[in-house]
């Protein structure tokens, strides 16, 4: 097995990826645990968490660090950085990180949920004229006219390399309306009601929404899908947390975590 190959990826690093990745690495699995920082996770934004067994009242952010530490301990290699795609091929998943690569035979999806809302056009034109990564498209659009749309030292960092490969960039920080138009292609980015043409929208967030994460999932009422097995409806592919729905709560994450990861190694042992 190589550096980059894993028995299961989990992409999220809150209450239920902790959960999922403590039970794999007690069953003897190779685990990589892909996660955005600490802060982007839901639990981190509790002011006092009162119900959950064990721990004692504490805020949120006090009680994220907790899961975090225990998971950095765990024996899980740590993935800092946004999983951008997972490419299903061949009974195996692929997982994109940045410009990087990483495969595993199953997968555990224990993203949370995302508040921010897709822009008008972002979900129609991914791939064909909108980005979430500037290292892995940017050479596609080398010599063109490209936005970045996004705050943060990320989104800097990103218009900065596509400058240095020679795009022509046009920065979008503010808060505003942005839509994006085209044909075939994404052609236009529309900010506060300026029109802008541009060859790719960059956008640089903190999470993609799990809609866009793996193709072939099904949803219920903009969760996904899951039997009792916490299995999807992509055979390999199982979920946890927050992303599976209501109650969205820390024990629920925890406990579906753990089932998820029961199911991943009964999954890996039938092949
Ligand atoms: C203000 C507030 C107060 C709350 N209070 C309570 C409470 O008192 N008691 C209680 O039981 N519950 C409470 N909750 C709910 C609780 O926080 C969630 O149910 C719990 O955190 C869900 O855990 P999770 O692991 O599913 O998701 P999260 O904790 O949200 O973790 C998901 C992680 O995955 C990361 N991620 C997402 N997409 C990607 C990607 N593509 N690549 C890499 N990483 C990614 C996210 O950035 C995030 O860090 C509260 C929630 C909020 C917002």
């Amino acid at each position: 097995m190589d550096n980059n190959t894993f028995d299961v990826i989990i992409i999220g690093g809150g209450s239920a990826a902790t959960s999922a990745a403590l039970t794999l690495i007690n069953r003897g699995k190779t685990v990589a645990v892909v996660s955005n920082k600490t802060e982007t996770s839901s639990l981190y934004k509790a002011e006092k968490v009162t119900n959950y067994p064990g721990l004692p009242p504490m805020n949120g952010a006090e009680m994220s660090e907790l899961f975090r530490k225990q998971l950095e301990e765990s024996g899980a290699v740590m993935i800092t950085g946004r999983a951008l795609s997972v490419l299903p091929m061949d009974g195996t998943f692929g997982v994109a990180v940045g410009s990087d690569y990483y495969m595993a035979g199953a997968l555990i999806i224990a993203a949370g949920i995302t508040r921010e809302k897709l822009y008008p056009g972002e979900g129609e034109f991914l791939g064909r004229g909108v980005s979430y990564c500037a290292t892995c498209d940017g050479m596609l659009y080398r010599g063109k006219t490209v936005a970045v749309v996004g705050g943060g030292e990320e989104a800097r960092r990103d218009a900065d390399f596509l400058e240095g490969i020679g795009c022509k960039v046009l920065r979008f920080e503010k808060n505003g309306r942005y839509e994006i138009r085209g044909g075939l292609k994404a052609d236009t980015l529309v900010f506060s009601g300026e029109e802008h043409k541009v060859d790719c929208v960059f956008i640089i967030k903190d999470t993609v929404s799990v809609t866009k994460l793996v193709p072939g999932l099904v949803y219920e009422n903009g969760a996904i899908q899951v039997d009792r097995r916490m299995a999807t409806s992509v055979p390999g592919v199982f979920a946890a947390g927050d992303c599976t729905g209501k109650p969205l709560q820390i024990a629920k994450a925890v406990g579906e975590g753990n089932v998820a990861a029961l199911s991943a190694c009964d999954y890996l042992a039938a092949k």
